[in-house]
């Protein structure tokens, strides 16, 4: 290893591969803002733009297929958007010309997005459109022309959807310097089995040419290392049947739920309700919202569906909310906590969801996020069963509930565990900064701990414990947490496959045998090899 230098990173997969280093230089720049010389010009040299890009999508979905096929269609929606042509419409109408206009238009709509990981993406996506349709309009070329043979490593700063769909069969591995683990570069390089390291600060230093081992599991890419050095791959074998838990789905749309169906997935985990409001700037009627859930209940796959209520906050408004500015959004008025202000909209959404679930006969149970007291649990348990006949319960995602799940015996049905929030606030790191990414992966001790005692706590209070988080998507820290005794965990869509495979390779016993040698780590580094070594071994 003597002239081998490591760079670290966040792991996405669980194969190597050595290859040589292909940098993706950024796209040449875009003009600057600009006004018009021919206002009347504007909307249909915009409108035509947006047309290309679309052909050009749909094309690049056609070659893709799978995932990018289906992402690539959400897109065009979203490049469509009516909402977002008003406003571009409205910038051209004080003088700006058709990029400017769009490019403005889409600032103004990310913002109202907000900045949750699960919408930043979006809002990361809408960025990539605003920049097609941009370069579109004043002729500048997008695309990646890479080689079709080799062996190659590619490096950049992050890949959109429309950069991915452009890999062509010589990329063997990816490294980025931003973007984490819920980045399109992971969700495809996942999809597609490439071995890819994100988030990896030092990704700038690599050179052209040079040979480097993409190593996931160590989270790391080693310059001049080889398939030798790299960190013990685990190919799960199942010999039973079964899963040892439960492995449910996250959604957030009827098309996840329709993505879901075609997993393992027992149920859902986790309906994330607001992803359905981004945009709205009026509150949807009863009518509206029942419409929308029983469609997503009845194409849901088979089991239970938990449904959480709203989730906003400043840091993800909801325009129809009207929430104000906040200096420490995380630590503000978010979640359950919105019970003060809009307790009738969370009231609408339990009603809704009480005729979804008569409708469609499905067994749902509803629960509240960002709950930091038992008060607030019991508060929230007594609404909704005095709404519908559903299972209730909470999630926990502070460390204040996580210190009083005994005390939620007789209040909740069960409790499920938000370790992307979990971590947030144990660790007091902002999810958000991706420089924190060390603090914030689930191999913590000090998380992995915490989570033993909510799961003991759960069992002596017959309370069930699931995990929702993004930690429940890592197949071999789901492992960890069956061994922990938590009864389900909920896993992206794509996840849920190989979630189910890996908690089939074993039996109870051996997770508990495993799940005991990670709390008996005290770093995070020493936890997952510790746990890597022994269901390698
Ligand atoms: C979590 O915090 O782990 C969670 C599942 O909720 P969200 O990611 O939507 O905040
Ligand atoms: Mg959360």
């Amino acid at each position: 290893m003597s002239n081998q230098k490591v760079l670290s990173g966040l792991g996405v997969g669980l194969n190597s591969v050595v290859g040589q280093v292909f940098k993706v230089a950024p796209h040449a720049g875009l003009p600057p803002r600009a006004k018009s010389n021919d206002a009347d010009s504007e909307m249909p040299a915009l409108r035509a733009a947006i047309g290309s890009v679309a052909t050009d999508l749909a094309a690049l979905g056609e070659r893709a297929g799978g995932t990018s096929a289906e992402i690539f269609e959400a897109l065009t929606y979203l490049l469509e958007d009516e909402e977002l042509l008003e406003l571009a419409e409205a910038n051209i109408a004080e003088g700006w010309n058709a990029g400017s206009s769009y490019a403005m238009a889409v600032d103004e709509f990310g913002e109202l997005l907000g900045s949750d990981p699960t919408f930043a993406e979006r809002v990361a996506d809408l960025q990539d459109l605003s920049k097609r349709v941009q370069a579109k309009l004043s002729g500048i070329e997008l695309s990646l022309n890479l080689p079709s043979e080799g062996s190659l490593i590619l490096v950049g700063e992050d890949f959109s959807p429309a950069d991915t769909a452009q890999f062509t069969p010589a990329v063997k591995g990816v490294i980025t310097s931003k973007g984490g683990p819920t980045s399109h570069t992971s969700i495809i390089c996942r999809s597609r089995n490439i071995p890819a390291v994100v988030s990896c600060a030092a990704a700038d230093e690599l050179e052209n040419g040079e040979s480097v081992l993409v190593d996931p599991v160590g989270d790391r890419v080693i310059i001049g290392g080889t398939v030798s050095d790299a960190t013990a791959a685990i190919s799960f074998v199942a010999i039973n049947e079964e899963p040892i838990i439960a492995v449910r789905s996250n959604i957030g749309t009827l098309a996840d739920a329709e993505t879901a169906a075609s997993t393992l997935a027992d149920g859902v985990g986790l309906f994330r309700t607001e992803l359905l409001y981004l945009s709205e700037r009026s509150a949807p009627s009863i009518e509206q919202q029942t419409e929308q859930y029983a469609k997503i209940l009845a194409a849901a796959p088979a089991g239970p569906i938990v449904v959480r209520t709203i989730d906003a906050g400043s840091d993800k408004p909801v325009p129809f909310l009207n929430m104000g500015e906040e200096e420490n959004p995380a630590l503000g008025v978010r979640g359950y906590r919105l019970i003060v202000e809009h307790r009738s909209f969370i009231e609408s959404q339990l009603v809704s969801l009480e005729a979804a679930r008569q409708s469609t006969g499905r067994d749902v149970w509803v629960m509240a996020p960002m709950i930091a007291t038992v008060q607030e649990a019991a508060d929230f348990c007594a609404l909704a069963k005095g709404i519908g006949k559903f299972k209730v319960g909470i999630m926990v995602e502070t460390p204040s509930i996580a210190a009083m799940i005994g005390d939620l015996k007789g209040i909740v049905d069960f409790v499920s565990v938000g370790t992307n929030d979990l971590s947030q606030y144990l660790f007091a790191a902002d999810r958000m900064n991706p420089a924190l990414g060390t603090l914030l992966t689930p191999w913590q001790p000090a998380l992995i701990r915490t989570l033993a005692r909510i799961a003991d706590a759960g069992k002596s209070a017959g309370i069930s414990v699931g995990v929702c988080g993004e930690s429940a998507s890592d197949p071999t820290f789901a492992i960890v947490l069956a061994g922990l005794g938590v009864s389900s965990v909920s896993a992206s869509a794509s996840q849920v496959d190989v979630v189910a495979k890996a908690l089939s390779s074993l039996d109870l016993a051996k997770a508990k045998e495993v799940a005991n040698l990670a709390l008996s780590a005290t770093s995070a580094e020493a936890a997952k090899a510790v746990v890597l070594a022994a269901l390698a071994g």
